[in-house]
């Protein structure tokens, strides 16, 4: 997979992916503090819970302002489309009849 650049938000500087201050213009970039061990990383290393212990909380209490997407919610199992077709079509049955 290739690597994400990263770049200052405030002059567009590339910065290294752990720069904790950008080294153009001096921003402190956001950076995160597991509350169980104490690492400080920046968001991105939390992105799957705390590299050091796994504590998974932190990437949701301190969301990275700079990513656009959320993540993408998971697609549902092969099988609910044939049983939401199932249900559905279950369902105009029922409404049919009961017209009758
Ligand atoms: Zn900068
Ligand atoms: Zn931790």
């Amino acid at each position: 997979m290739k690597k994400p650049k990263y770049y200052c938000e405030r002059c567009g500087a590339e910065v290294r992916k752990d720069a904790r201050v950008c080294p153009r213009c001096g921003r402190f970039f956001s950076s995160v503090k597991c509350p169980r061990c104490g690492y400080v990383g920046a968001s991105d290393d939390f992105a799957a819970g705390c590299p050091v212990c796994g504590y998974a909380d932190v990437a949701n209490a301190a969301p990275d302002p700079l990513k656009s997407l959320p993540p993408a919610a998971p697609p549902p199992p092969w099988w609910a489309y044939p049983l939401a077709t199932a249900a559905v079509l279950a369902l105009v049955l029922l409404l049919v009849r009961s017209l009758r």
